[in-house]
């Protein structure tokens, strides 16, 4: 049994089955472009995690005695 969506990029109708490796999109082109837009949209955002992950690493391991 062959359920059929709508393709998330372009609106054609798209197989949501298993034998259908793109879906939920028609087609390898629609999968492509929906990925190159969500790394794009990701490319604008500020790493603002990554900036945490920087600052973490400045600091001293958790644990260790001060002697001062
Ligand atoms: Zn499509």
């Amino acid at each position: 049994m062959n359920r059929k969506i709508a393709c998330r990029q372009c609106g054609k109708q798209a197989i949501l089955d298993p034998s259908n490796p793109w879906r939920p999109f028609c087609s390898e082109r629609c999968k492509t472009l929906d990925l190159g837009e969500w790394f794009g949209e990701r490319y604008t955002i500020p790493a603002e995690s990554q900036d945490d992950f920087n600052d973490a690493a400045d600091l001293p391991p958790p644990g260790l005695p001060r002697h001062q």
